[in-house]
């Protein structure tokens, strides 16, 4: 017997599918905050929750806090990522780490082209391509970002820019390694800035997220692909944004730092 995934589209074009076919994802990203104590502490904080939740929750935390997350996360649910890493396997590169040297220690994602990546550390799509698949062939999870500035949407080009993002970022990964993907749609005049998109245009761009992958590879692959939201997603924001139909989770930077506000996102998912 053949099983046929179909895609549904209304009138804007949004696809709407299965989404009981993909585990909601909620992901913590730290940034430059916390130091190893802290983590210990806030990991405390969260642990039985994660460990009760049905969706995944990361934590990406700075390389220093790596170590003391991954002890005080042992034997629970509870995920731990990396904000980056080089895309060589090892060498003469001074600061950096590498993909591998995460894995050894028992790191299972790494968010790869965070718009501050991208625009203070000049990394552009083909670095991103990189580390993607330099990433990818250690074995880890990447949460791939990808948005448009304040003046691409303005000029009416966010499709285009997310189109090419995710085409050149994607460059050469195999279908296969597409499980072990996760695309986080990040507007970067929302990130940081308390300035939500509303659920309307999130969804709206997590559904083209989901065609360009669909066209890219197949429905299958689409159909399972996890797109998150992020950009000042918060405790009162979050289950507007994460009950739209494509999107099935959330990259959240400041409102991660704070284990209260973090728990009531996860809470969100299923409210
Ligand atoms: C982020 O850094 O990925 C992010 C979404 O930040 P914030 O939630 O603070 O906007």
């Amino acid at each position: 017997m053949y099983l046929y995934a179909v895609q549904f589209y209304n009138l804007k074009g949004d696809i709407f599918m299965n989404k009981e076919l993909r585990c909601p994802v909620i992901a913590g990203n730290w940034k430059m905050n916390k130091d190893p104590s802290e983590t210990k502490d806030f990991i405390k904080r969260i642990i039985d929750v994660v460990n009760n939740n049905e969706g995944k929750v990361i934590v990406c935390v700075p390389f220093i806090d790596l170590p003391e997350a991954l002890i005080s996360a042992k034997n629970s649910k509870l995920l731990i990522g990396a904000q980056n890493c080089h895309f060589k396997k090892n060498g003469a590169f001074t600061g950096e780490v590498s993909p591998s040297m995460l894995k050894s220690m028992g790191v299972e994602y790494v968010i790869i082209g965070h718009s501050e990546r991208r625009n203070y550390f000049n990394e552009d799509d083909k670095i991103v391509n990189k580390k993607v698949k330099a990433a990818l062939e250690s074995g880890l999870s990447v949460i791939l970002c990808v948005g448009e500035s304040l003046e691409q949407r303005e000029l009416n080009v966010t499709s285009e820019v997310i189109s090419s993002q995710i085409k050149r970022g994607l460059y050469e990964v195999d279908k296969s390694d597409m499980k072990r993907v996760i695309i986080a749609y990040e507007p970067i005049w929302a990130i940081g800035t308390g300035r939500t998109a509303s659920p309307d245009a999130a969804n709206e761009v997590c559904s083209l997220i989901r065609k360009i992958i669909g066209d890219l590879y197949d429905i299958q692959t689409s159909e399972h692909l996890i797109v998150q939201y992020g950009g000042s997603m918060n405790s009162k924001n979050a289950k507007d944004l994460l009950s739209m139909n494509n999107i099935d989770g959330g990259l959240i930077g400041s409102s991660s730092l704070d284990a209260d506000e973090f728990l009531d996102i996860i809470a969100a998912v299923k409210s």
